[in-house]
């Protein structure tokens, strides 16, 4: 029987690092120049640490966090409505080009 794989502290550092850099990566596509780092592995799990933060930063990223959540794509909207009256209109080789289009549009803005 094959025991399970350990993870070791050098695995959740390196665990630790790909995500610091991965959450700073998203934060600096919104605007929001935060600097996270790897923290030290703890009781098997990894960790991401951030100095403090001024309450009128974290108000900022609430609030742009808050619009990220509400936020309405024109453009999906415009593909899907697009979609639904080829469905209505008998047309399915517009349907299925609109959701190609979603498809492309999906990856590339999303
Ligand atoms: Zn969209």
């Amino acid at each position: 029987m094959a025991s399970a794989p350990t993870t070791t502290d050098a695995d959740l550092r390196t665990l630790a690092a790909q995500t610091a850099a991965a959450l700073q990566s998203v934060c600096r596509d919104h605007g929001w120049a935060l600097r996270f780092t790897p923290g030290q592995p703890m009781s098997g799990s990894a960790y991401v640490q951030f100095p403090p933060l001024r309450v009128d930063v974290v108000e900022q990223i609430i609030t742009g966090l808050r619009r990220l959540m509400t936020y309405r794509c024109l453009e999906c909207a415009d593909i899907k409505r697009r979609r639904a009256k080829a469905i209505e209109a008998g047309c399915p080789q517009t349907a299925a080009a609109m959701a190609v289009a979603m498809g492309l549009h999906q990856r590339a803005a999303h």
